[in-house]
């Protein structure tokens, strides 16, 4: 029994030390003095051998000499031939960007100081006052309707107001003309646009996301900068970037168009450049760009650049009116009306200082697009489901107030709760995650792995609760027209989920793939030191990052089995009272990913880049550990309101309960069966213990929705809130505002009614009666009246004359087109 005692002495002991991550040194030499002591106490025989075994294998570690000799130099050929191979294009988007919080989640000991030391990110009174005034101008100017069903474009007064505005040069710094916005600034702006219209939004966010502007700012020569980006912020010229074609989507590194290193005649002179060829799809903006920005594969056939053939993805800008493109047709994306279409270039010439950056970036296209996409993908996308996430949040919220069936609010029907809890809960989190991502890329992070998180997961909860929505309002939301709130952006959904970046994609191989070996704190080292040609070197960092790899994954076993064990509720983290438990169980989870994600890469090596079923568990696990990241933060930012608390509650319960399954469904599709059982054992100690968001929370926080209140404004904060009786949403506000007396009034009527001083009778009639028996006072009656004309305006649906049904959408479309 003494001998077991000890034993497990020595090995909470060791323990302890790799909870801790003591390094290899200081934790030989601290072994080796707590056996010394236990050697003093009389350690029974076994044990005595076991620890002091222990304690020679750490100091024989030490040797980096024996180390390499008889371990890391035998696995570095290893490594080499398991190596998946990798193209340049692949290693450039693996290195673009930077990593952030996404880091300290894959370390297993994620450090709160370095997130809540993060300053709330704040807009400017310069911002505020943009979106309170031209913002707020814009969204009253647009009438979705008339643009997606009678003109299928803005109309000409909105593209001037938004390019004299400068809406089209949110991140063009004022020294050239622009607003010189923050990046939270820019995502509020299209959020704002987007509750409003989404084919206003995507125009607004092009040019402002991965358009000309963006790879000129960082990347452009001088010149290029002082031709363009002044004329860009004043709408002077309209951009738009041409990336895929028919045959490059997904895969777009694998693009057929091309350009050749040659001499040609420009403006009359023989001139030094490019003869293009190029066939492109989908390019919003493209129908009315004046300047197309343009990515090809550049080859030198000729030499006249120096020895190498092919250069690689180059980025060119070009003015639209070169002789050789033709541009102009539309696509037709989902009855959104924003431009969008093809265009071809045939023989095109231009010189080589129209390449972005100029001579000096031929061939660093690929990178260059990456690093931008890691900032704007960052912004975009992510405002757009926030803005209808609030959207539905407050309309459809409002709405299952509003309407009755069976007597009652839809919206206290618990089936609805159920649904309208998701609307508010995601919408928690999504604006929580738009906002602490803005803020990392204006603390000058191009997150990459981050980017790829918000843009799949805001873009796939906006497409959950965006069809709940239908759900709730049912044939109201069905049936189009100018009283549809919710239509076309139930149409624009997939939208969404493709561009930029499709999801299936996206969660199946980049979020996890590039966050492994980004993330990761010795992958990279690794992957670096098996590609380096120096044998000695090589072979240094290769020990120095495989021991490091070893200590962190012997550091991670433990702590998610100690963490499982306790709950995590030992961890000291930087925040007092009961939001302390978030951050323990986010830390507990972190470490059972970090463990997880190092056996798997352990057993399938670059396999691993195949099995996207395992890849997209992981990319949920990962994801949601942001997002419960971002809940917290947010309600720590915002000084902890009280009233918030159901959707903290909820948000955080489905994050942290999603990070729980991935990682239980992985498990029980892991390759190795012994392994998973291993690893089951170390991360869920005691079985999965999370919930998902219980019905009680679910209740108060759907209950937010149905009724104004402070919390209800801090959900959808930031959202155009049209005003009047005129509007949809005007009306659905209105109503909402005396919900309260109403229903006092009401309760006042059919208690008469119960008891007989009334009798059954309709609504209308039933307040005159009331009236008239002194039952309600002349104000009461009033607002009656009033209420009851909001409701069946509210929930009237629009019907047209056969005649403008019989004219069908593409007609008129052919007919503009024409
Ligand atoms: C409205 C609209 C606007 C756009 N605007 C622009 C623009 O301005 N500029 C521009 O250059 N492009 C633009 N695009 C193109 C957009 O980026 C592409 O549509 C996108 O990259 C997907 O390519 P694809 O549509 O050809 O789908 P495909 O590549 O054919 O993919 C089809 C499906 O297969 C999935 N898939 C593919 N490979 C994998 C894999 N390895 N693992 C798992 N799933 C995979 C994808 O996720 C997708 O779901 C736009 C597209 C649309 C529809």
């Amino acid at each position: 029994m003494s001998t077991l005692i000890w034993t497990l002495i020595e090995l909470g002991l060791l323990g302890a030390l790799a909870y801790h991550r003591v390094s290899l040194r200081p934790a030989a030499v601290i072994a080796g003095m707590m056996m010394a002591l236990l050697t003093v106490l009389l350690l029974p025989g076994w044990s005595l051998l076991v620890g002091w075994l222990i304690v020679a294998a750490l100091v024989l570690l030490c040797s980096m000499s024996l180390r390499r000799t008889y371990i890391s130099d035998r696995l570095l050929p290893l490594l080499r031939r398991a190596m998946p191979p990798m193209s340049q294009t692949e290693r450039e988007a693996l290195e673009a960007g930077t990593v952030w919080w996404d880091a300290e989640l894959f370390s297993g000991r994620p450090d709160w100081r370095r997130l809540l030391g993060t300053p709330a990110p704040r807009l400017s009174a310069e911002e505020q006052s943009f979106l309170d005034g031209p913002a707020e101008a814009l969204c009253r100017m647009l009438d979705d309707w008339r643009i997606t069903q009678e003109d299928f474009d803005l109309p000409p007064e909105v593209w001037t107001y938004i390019k004299q505005q400068g809406f089209f040069g949110m991140i063009i710094p004022k020294r050239y003309g622009g607003l010189g916005f923050s990046a939270l600034a820019h995502s509020a702006v299209v959020m704002k646009i987007a509750t409003r219209s989404i084919t206003a939004a995507v125009t607004v966010m092009v040019p402002n996301s991965l358009g000309p502007a963006e790879l000129l700012l960082h990347y452009g020569t001088e010149q290029q900068k002082e031709r363009y980006l002044r004329r860009l912020a004043k709408g002077e010229e309209v951009p738009c970037f041409a990336l895929t074609g028919p045959e490059a989507g997904s895969d777009a590194s694998s693009i057929p168009d091309t350009g050749i290193i040659c001499r040609g005649k420009f403006n009359g002179e023989e001139t030094l450049g490019i003869r293009l060829n190029w066939e492109k799809r989908y390019i919003t903006l493209g129908p009315v760009a004046t300047v197309l920005g343009l990515a090809f594969k550049l080859y030198d056939p000729n030499g006249l650049l120096g020895k190498r053939r092919e250069l690689g993805i180059t980025c060119a800008l070009i003015p639209t009116d070169t002789p050789g493109i033709e541009i102009g047709a539309r696509h037709f994306p989902l009855n959104a009306a924003f431009q969008n279409g093809p265009n071809r270039g045939r023989d095109v010439f231009i010189p080589l200082d129209w390449v972005i950056g100029g001579a000096e970036r031929v061939g660093q296209g690929w990178r260059m697009l990456m690093e931008s996409l890691a900032a704007g993908r960052s912004i975009s996308l992510p405002a757009l489901s926030t803005g209808a996430g609030k959207l539905v949040c407050r309309a459809i919220g409002g709405y299952a107030r509003v309407r009755k069936q069976f007597k009652t609010p839809i919206g206290h029907f618990e089936g609805v709760e159920e649904v309208l809890a998701r609307m508010a809960g995601y919408t928690y989190m999504m604006d929580a995650a738009r906002i602490m991502t803005a803020g990392a890329v204006d603390n000058g992070e191009k997150p990459s792995v981050i980017s790829a998180i918000v843009k799949q997961q805001l873009t796939e909860r906006m497409r959950r609760i965006v069809n709940d929505a239908m759900d709730v309002q049912g044939g109201a939301a069905i049936c189009l027209g100018p009283r549809n709130l919710i239509g076309r952006a139930y149409q624009s959904i997939p939208i969404s989920i493709t561009v930029e970046g499709a999801n299936l994609l996206t969660r199946s191989l980049i979020i996890f793939g590039q966050g492994a070996v980004r993330c990761h704190p010795y992958i990279l080292k690794e992957m670096r030191a098996a590609a380096e040609q120096n044998p000695y070197t090589a072979s240094r960092d290769f020990d120095a990052a495989l021991f490091g790899h070893i200590g962190f994954t012997v550091s991670n076993a433990v702590r998610a089995l100690w963490l499982g064990l306790t709950g995590a509720r030992l961890v000291r983290v930087p925040v007092h009272g009961q939001p302390r438990r978030y951050y323990q169980k986010i830390t507990r989870m972190s470490a059972a990913f970090a463990l997880t994600a190092d056996v798997t890469m352990l057993v399938l090596g670059g396999d691993l880049k195949r099995r996207e079923r395992l890849s997209g568990r992981f990319a949920d696990a990962l994801s949601n550990l942001y997002l419960a990241s971002a809940v917290v933060k947010r309600f720590e930012d915002q000084g902890r309101p009280d009233a918030d608390r159901p959707l903290l509650q909820w948000a955080f319960d489905d994050a942290l309960y999603t990070v729980q399954e991935s990682l239980d469904a992985l498990l029980k599709n892991f390759p190795v069966r012994w392994l998973s059982w291993i690893v089951r054992g170390l991360v869920f100690p005691l079985g999965r213990r999370y919930a998902p968001p219980d019905d009680h929370v679910g209740q108060q926080a759907a209950r937010l929705l149905l009724r104004p209140s402070v919390a209800r404004d801090r959900l959808t904060a930031g959202m155009f809130i049209p005003k009047g009786e005129r509007e949809p949403l005007g009306r659905i506000e209105l109503a909402l505002a005396d919900i309260e007396r109403v229903d006092a009034v009401e309760r006042a009527l059919s208690n008469s009614v119960k008891n007989g001083v009334l009798p059954k009778a309709s609504i209308a009639e039933l307040i005159d009666l009331a009236l008239e028996r002194g039952v309600i006072s002349d104000e009461n009656a009033e607002l009656l009246r009033r209420a009851e004309a909001l409701r069946r305006e509210i929930i009237k649906v629009d019907d047209f004359p056969k005649e403008v049904l019989a004219r069908r959408p593409d007609d008129a479309l052919e007919d503009e087109v024409a």
